[in-house]
């Protein structure tokens, strides 16, 4: 499974960061970026998928 971030539907609101800061990190660009998968602090990036304002990060099998 792969995370991916819809750079068209983030707004940069910095909750993914705040829930899994060593998975996501918001950029010079102001939008999420992945950083490390591997680093997503035990939730799967599940809550980060849902708590994003913009529904903005999904899973790629
Ligand atoms: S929670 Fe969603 S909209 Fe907010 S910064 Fe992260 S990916 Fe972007």
């Amino acid at each position: 499974m792969r995370i991916i971030i819809n750079e068209e539907l983030c707004t940069g609101c910095g909750v993914c960061e705040s829930l899994c800061p060593d998975a996501f990190q918001i950029q010079d660009d102001e939008k999420a970026h992945l950083i490390d998968a591997e680093g997503c602090n035990g939730c799967d990036c599940q809550e980060a998928m849902d708590s994003c304002p913009a529904s903005a990060i999904s899973l790629q099998e």
